[in-house]
């Protein structure tokens, strides 16, 4: 049988328009998916409501198709996944996995993570509960490969037990991200490096629900010229969602990508650009650097 086709997502937390950084996680996993004609979906982790102004959904998606990027099938909102998650956390709860934890972080602040009190029993079953991971019960430590940083071998006992559930109810990002992506069968995550340190919570997630491994490739993160990720909170500039205005840009994040687009591409359609890069896609080019400065 041959391997499973090949499936990339990008999985913005609408909480505000894209910007350069964002849109370098986007290319970056658009390329490797299309290169190899594998699927790509596009799928908005809007779990925090309160954090996610409406219309950004729409505003995201104008964004990506000004670049070009286009999706597979239809786009898929968290929002919409509580039961799937429910039935995640119940799996975990009867497994012994996941526990409740009325704590609060005020009480363990002396440690540098939660120290897994609640494993055999809440301390404070009258306060509302979240829901924790147990990180001691896993296969330890929790190795993969990594694409472009190699060999990673971290600990998750050494970050703690995560929170999969909030205290006011909401799904916590670990737990959401690893059921749709095995639930839309992922193959492969291209993300920013930011997100490097969350992958032993999520291999172990995925190894305690039976989930097949994806491989990952984590892309430098873009530094803005104060030396900050580019980020929503510090309000780093949207990107058009004009096609014209969208040409030097996309350029530029090849660029950012090590791609070296040939000059004579800069001002050409996305549509061009895109064709260009996917054929002569190189992830090996990217530098094996955690942040990269915008130039
Ligand atoms: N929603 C996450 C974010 O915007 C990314 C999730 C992921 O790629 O795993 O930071």
């Amino acid at each position: 049988t041959s391997a499973k086709r090949y499936t990339g997502r990008f999985a913005p937390t609408p909480s505000g328009p894209l910007h350069l950084g964002s849109l370098v996680a986007a290319l970056g996993s658009w390329l490797d998916a299309r290169a190899v004609e594998g699927r790509w979906l596009l799928r908005l982790e809007d779990i925090d409501p309160p954090r996610c102004p409406s219309g950004t959904d729409d505003v995201i998606r104008r964004q990506l198709e000004a670049f070009g990027l286009t999706w597979d099938g239809e786009i898929r909102y968290q929002s919409d996944r509580g039961a799937a998650y429910q039935a995640a956390l119940d799996r975990l709860i009867v497994d012994g996995m996941a526990y409740p934890c009325g704590c609060s972080r005020r009480e363990w602040q002396q440690h540098d993570h939660y120290p897994g009190w609640c494993r055999h029993g809440s301390r404070h079953p009258e306060r509302k509960q979240a829901w924790r991971l147990r990180t001691d019960k896993g296969v330890q430590p929790i190795i993969w490969q990594d694409r472009l940083f190699g060999r990673q071998c971290l600990d998750p006992s050494g970050q703690g037990d995560v929170v999969i559930k909030r205290k006011d109810g909401l799904w916590a990002y670990q737990l959401a991200v690893v059921v749709d992506d095995a639930d839309q069968g992922v193959t492969d995550i291209v993300r920013g490096y930011d997100l490097l340190d969350n992958t032993p919570w999520q291999r172990q997630l995925q190894s305690a629900l039976d989930y097949p491994e994806p491989r990952y490739l984590h892309m430098p993160l873009i530094l803005g010229s104060d030396g900050q990720k580019l980020s929503k909170q510090n309000l780093a500039t949207a990107i058009p969602d004009d096609p014209v205005k969208a040409r030097p840009l996309l350029y530029h994040a090849l660029q950012l990508l090590d791609q070296q687009p040939p000059p004579e591409l800069r001002e050409a359609p996305v549509a061009m650009q895109l064709a260009h890069a996917s054929r002569h896609w190189a992830p090996e080019a990217l530098t094996a650097t955690p942040t990269r400065d915008l130039h």
